[in-house]
């Protein structure tokens, strides 16, 4: 029989977890986010964790600055955040104008208040497994369904499909931390089918609609989809779920798996991190 990875069911019992948690502080965690430009999807983005923020009872300021930002106006924007000893988390909304360099932005964030992982210090710790302030999301979200679903993955083959700094990379390296055995696909790797009929655990992290299909499961194979593309038909992962979830013994749905996992670990990380400038951890 196959099992449905219940992200949004997870999702809120970590974010009701949380709740209580900070119901009980006086001084609450306060989460910062940066939005540059007009990009409709991180509008949406931003405005899904800034309500998420408020719901679990932390506080939350949204920058929005606009697309003609400079590269220095942003930074400013960083070094106050970081000076600021009543905001927690800095979270800067990707992807960024064209115009403006990625690393040099995430790069100025505090690592202590690096609620996404992304500075080189934190991934940095990841790769050497040192324990980093925090680590990005989405891979850390797909490490807690499967610790919640009890899927051992020591001595496994997993194949993620995708190698970017966000989800392919880090997930990686916290996937070969628990032992398992680790293939990354990526848009030059020949036949990926064969890698994926071979492998115990597929993830696709690729953005490309039902893209994995029936030709790359064995039976039982475990499959979690991390894609998410807006279709005709609505938001659709890389997994062609309908047609292959028969032959899974556990896989993630689009939407409901992965996706309110990222949001949920991302609550947990601005916690984590008010915790540690507290040096309560
Ligand atoms: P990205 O930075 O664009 O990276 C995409 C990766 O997929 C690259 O490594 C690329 O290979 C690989 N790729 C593209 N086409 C391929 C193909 N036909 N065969 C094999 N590999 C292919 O994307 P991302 O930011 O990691 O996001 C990936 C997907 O996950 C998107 O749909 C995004 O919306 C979704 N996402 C979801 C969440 C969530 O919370 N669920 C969070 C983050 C991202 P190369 O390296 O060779 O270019």
């Amino acid at each position: 029989m196959t099992i449905i990875l219940d992200g949004k069911a997870l999702a809120s019992k970590i974010t009701e977890n949380l709740k209580n948690e900070i119901s009980q502080l006086s001084k609450k965690p306060k989460l910062a986010v940066i939005l540059i430009g007009n990009d409709p999807a991180s509008q949406i983005y931003v405005k899904n964790k800034n309500i998420k923020a408020q719901n679990i009872g932390f506080e939350s300021l949204v920058i929005s600055l606009p697309e003609n930002s400079t590269e220095e106006n942003i930074l400013e924007h960083i070094y106050i955040l970081n000076e600021d000893k009543n905001i927690n988390g800095i979270l800067v909304q990707l992807p960024l104008p064209e115009h403006i360099n990625k690393q040099k932005i995430l790069e100025a964030i505090d690592p202590i208040k690096d609620v996404d992982g992304f500075t080189s210090y934190n991934y940095g710790r990841l790769a050497l497994g040192y324990k980093p302030y925090a680590l990005a999301c989405t891979p850390k979200g797909v490490m807690r369904i499967l610790k919640e679903y009890n899927i051992e993955v020591e001595g496994k083959n997993v194949l993620i499909i995708g190698r970017s700094n966000i989800v392919g990379k880090p997930l990686s390296i916290m996937l070969q931390q628990k032992n398992a055995t680790v293939t990354v696909a990526h848009s030059k790797t020949k036949d990926i089918k064969t890698i994926a009929k071979q492998s115990d655990i597929v993830i696709s992290a690729i953005g490309k609609p039902k893209f994995v299909n029936k030709d790359f499961i064995k039976k039982d194979a475990i499959v979690i989809d991390v894609g998410i593309s807006r279709t005709m038909d609505g938001i659709c992962g890389d997994v062609d779920f309908e047609n292959i979830k028969n032959l899974c013994s556990y896989i993630t749905p689009v939407p409901g798996g992965v996706g309110p996992m990222t949001i949920a670990m991302l609550m947990e990380n601005t916690f984590e991190l008010y915790k540690y400038q507290l040096d309560l951890i």
